[in-house]
């Protein structure tokens, strides 16, 4: 062992080490429990930033203590590689941007593998690779075969300078990111999946995820967005038709002044039959492109087609417009409208000149004046609604629904917001769509035997497809059963490729299928799952879709994908801003910054090279934007990948925002040297370990003992029960600290003290496995740490040693006491005057004088 802690020795002996042996690869084994312990795997941007180190030293550590437990960990890593940010630098390097993913994969990897995560490596994912992709196109089949997808027109946003379609991100303040074109927003025929299909299990079975944020749960939920409400039937005047409509309020239904339609609704487009003003009109929503502008100035536009429903309690006659503010995918497409209570109904009235009724009074405010000429969305008593008058929101529902169920026009309805999932993106960096259409215009899936789809991965192909005036390349010019075809030009949604990459870690190279079931069923479901909060909803919703579909198609276990949820919080750093000629702010990176700090830490001053003031900004979450990321690997160069984990875990709680300090990385690097040479010297004596007697132990080594374990009964409870890692480090630290002061003075003294350094290396090897995995090498003479156990503490020794006093009165011993830990001089006096024993002796006493020996004597003089 080296007298000094060299981490850059250390470390590439240990990955090395680690490499060579496979020492994190797992297979299925029925005699061990399992864990799966999964981060959310990156999409290969070039470089890991500190925002992936956390998430994956968070991972990593919970892999590396399941381990210790002795369960079978699986840790699993990829590459989402499909997306836009690879086109763009393709076109940009005038590259193929297979050859920019793969050269970024290499060098993510690299840096992966310096930080000393305990991957199995055999697993690796790369999903642009046509072996994953593959089954992924034949899943889609699959779902086609159901009827679980379908083709409609939807939005995009259209470039018609470039005749292309922009991804959201694409568009800036309105234009083209690329010739700054103003954008149309064009309808497209594109593909779904039937995600409302699932609407009410994803909803319901959030309830199953006792361990996952309420705040992810919650955004889950809205996004869902159930609500229980009621169908009504209107009936048509002298017609014998009726019309549905949906309302979440029936305590408003005497408000009632029009119905409004969705231009697509059944209904609308019946009468559009006969109709060629509303025809029209309908058509114009359907198929024009839009600017942006011109969408706020159509918007709640209707017409009149001059029919009348009939209100259900009043008889009354009602206007029935066909509006396009009412979505035809929510409820039944059509709406009573009350103005007097609903923004969108109110917009649409003043708008067309409709009337107005107010039938709610606000309950809260009295007297309080109705024509204030807006509309009150609140619940409150009802007004100007006949029978129904002065009834609460509760009573007028029931009251309400009980009159229309009589006459059966009411029906119970819950609705959702969700929308189905468009997967279809008009991009070439994706996995191809599995579709074509024949001659005759019949769309048909490519045959399964001629699956995987491939992307066309050359150089020519990519220029030529991506560039926007040639989009009738011969390329997609197929054959399906011996008849010509087009393929389907569009490539998947990338959030298909992450939705189920999870299910195939656990059979990575299976070939007989996409998901090997035995496999799925050993490892199922992900035991630890983390990743930023930023996943929420989208990813963590289709995530949870797809495996209900995978388990419908008895390819996975259970209803769920993921027992436990972590969302690491934020990396923040210091931010630096100059103002610039027009206003701008030029953000400054800290290496370029001189700074003045006062006493407390706090920077008082920043100026530049130059002497220029620099605005200090405050601590910012890292970005490229902000000029305030820490590269990973200069912290490892300078210090360390153990340095960096600790200091990781340590810092800040892992939900919470972690604030990058140099000073704080300093000090954890000075614990870490300092626990390497009280290794060292212990090492030094060359001491032959035996086992002890505890009751023959002095005080002193009865405390230090009671110390460690007390320590690890602590970090166990901070680590496994509360996932409190940097309370659990603080502890182990702690515990370092008292140990220095440990002299070793006996054999006992020695055997404690390896004790104590064993426990130690094994609490911290989550944390800091290369550091770990040296110590207990020199202590242990060539045993490996990777597959020991969590060090158990003992119960009897969590007694703790308490001080024992010898009470004197007048300079004689009366008795001894033992006293309680933690009290101060004035509590220990106390104590020991109102202790049974001394109470008789000293009653009616004066007591002139007390005289205090701390842990020693305490002598009363009366
Ligand atoms: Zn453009």
């Amino acid at each position: 062992m080296e007298q000094e802690y060299c981490p850059k020795n250390i470390e590439k002996y240990v990955q090395k080490y680690w490499k060579d042996n496979k020492t994190f690869h797992v297979y299925e084994d029925n005699t061990k429990e399992k864990y799966y312990c999964l981060p959310m795997l990156p999409y290969p941007s070039g470089r890991l930033h500190m925002g992936h180190v956390r998430n994956y030293t968070i991972s990593d550590v919970i892999a590396r203590y399941q381990r210790m437990l002795g369960k079978n960990v699986l840790q699993p890593i990829g590459w989402d590689a499909f997306g836009l940010p690879a086109e763009e630098a393709a076109i940009k390097n005038n590259i193929e941007p297979s050859s920019w993913t793969y050269k970024n994969i290499a060098y993510m990897k690299k840096q992966l593998e310096l930080l000393g995560f305990s991957y199995d490596w055999d697993r690796e994912i790369t999903t642009c690779n046509p072996e994953y992709y593959k089954w992924e196109q034949w899943f889609f089949i699959q779902l086609y075969k159901k009827k679980l997808v379908y083709k409609k027109n939807s939005f995009v946003n259209w470039c018609p300078h470039d005749k292309t379609v922009l991804a959201n991100e694409q568009v800036i303040n309105g234009c083209c990111w690329r010739c700054q074109s103003t954008i149309e927003i064009k309808k497209i025929p594109q593909w779904f999946i039937k995600i409302r299909h699932y609407a009410e299990s994803l909803y319901k079975d959030l309830d199953q995820l006792k361990n996952w944020p309420e705040k992810v749960k919650n955004m889950q939920k809205n996004w869902i967005g159930r609500s229980k409400g009621f169908e009504i039937f209107f009936n048509i005047q002298n017609t014998n038709k009726k019309i549905k409509i949906f309302t979440t309020r029936i305590d408003t239904i005497m408000g009632v002044t029009y119905i409004a339609i969705s231009p697509f609704n059944k209904f609308s487009i019946y009468l559009s039959k006969k109709n060629k003003t509303l025809k029209q009109f309908i058509e114009k929503q359907n198929n024009a492109n839009f600017s942006r502008e011109e969408i706020e100035k159509i918007k709640f536009q209707g017409i009149n087609t001059n029919m009348f429903a009939v209100h259900p309690i009043t008889q009354k006659k009602i206007p029935i417009w066909i509006a396009n503010f009412v979505i035809n995918g929510y409820g039944s497409g059509a709406v009573m409208s009350v103005p007097g209570h609903n923004e969108n109904d109110w917009n649409f009235a003043i708008k067309n000149n409709l009337k107005i009724k107010y039938v709610i009074q606000k309950s809260t405010k009295k007297n309080i004046k109705l024509v204030e000429k807006k509309f009150f969305p609140e619940k409150g008593k009802l007004i100007n609604s006949r029978e129904f008058d002065q009834l609460n929101y509760d009573d007028a529902t029931k009251q309400i629904k009980k009159k229309l169920s009589e006459e059966k026009k009411i029906k119970t309805k819950i609705v959702y917001k969700l929308q189905d999932w468009c997967i279809s993106r008009q991009r070439y960096w994706g996995a191809p769509i599995p579709m074509a259409t024949l001659n005759n215009g019949k769309i048909v899936p490519i045959p399964e035997q001629d699956l995987p789809v491939l992307l066309p991965e050359n150089k020519k192909d990519f220029n030529l497809l991506n560039n926007p005036s040639n989009n009738q390349s011969s390329y997609y010019n197929t054959s399906v059963n011996h008849q010509n075809a087009i393929r389907e030009k569009d490539t998947f949604d990338t959030f298909m490729e992450s939705s189920w990459y999870y299910a195939r870690y656990t059979c990575p190279h299976f070939k007989k299928g996409m998901i090997n079931p035995l496999a799925s069923k050993y490892w199922l479901p992900v035991d630890q799952y983390i990743g930023g909060i930023e996943h929420a909803i989208m990813h963590l919703m289709y995530f949870r879709f797809y495996h209900k579909l995978l388990r419908d198609f008895k390819l996975v276990p259970f209803d769920e994908p993921v027992k436990n949820l972590i969302c690491q919080g934020m990396v923040l750093s210091e931010a630096f801003y100059q103002i610039g000629k027009n206003n701008e702010r030029n953000w400054i990176h800290k290496s370029n910054v001189n700074i003045q700090k006062n006493i407390k830490g706090e920077i008082v001053k920043a100026q530049d090279k130059m002497g220029k003031e620099i605005i200090y900004a405050g601590m910012i979450k890292m970005s490229k934007s902000k000029n305030n990321g820490i590269e990973p690997e200069l912290i490892i160069n300078n210090y360390g990948a153990d340095t960096i984990r600790l200091f990781i875990m340590f810092a800040a709680p892992v939900e919470a925002s972690l604030e990058w300090s140099e000073s704080g990385l300093k000090g954890v690097y000075r614990f870490l040297k300092k626990l390497w040479k009280l290794s060292f010297d212990y090492i030094q004596t060359k001491h032959k370990y035996r086992n002890i007697n505890f009751n023959l132990l002095s005080k002193k080594q009865k405390n230090m003992c009671h110390i460690l374990h007390k320590t690890i009964y602590q970090v166990s409870d901070d680590i496994s029960r509360r996932q409190s890692f940097n309370t659990a480090i603080a502890k182990i630290m702690e515990l370092v600290n008292i140990l220095r002061k440990f002299k070793l003075e006996s054999e006992e003294d020695k055997c404690i003290m390896k004790d104590s350094l064993i426990s130690i290396t094994k609490m911290l090897y989550p944390f800091t496995p290369h550091l770990c995995f040296m110590i207990w090498k020199n202590l242990n003479k060539s045993f490996l740490i990777d597959h020991e156990k969590w060090p158990i503490f003992q119960k009897n020794f969590l007694l703790k040693i308490n001080d024992i006093l010898v009470v004197q009165i007048n300079g004689r011993k009366k008795l001894t006491i033992e006293i309680p830990d933690n009290l101060i001089k004035k509590e220990i006096i106390s104590y020991v005057k109102n202790s049974s024993l001394l109470q008789k002796k000293l009653e009616n006493k004066n007591i002139k004088k007390i005289i205090y020996i701390p842990k020693k004597i305490i002598n009363f003089v009366i």
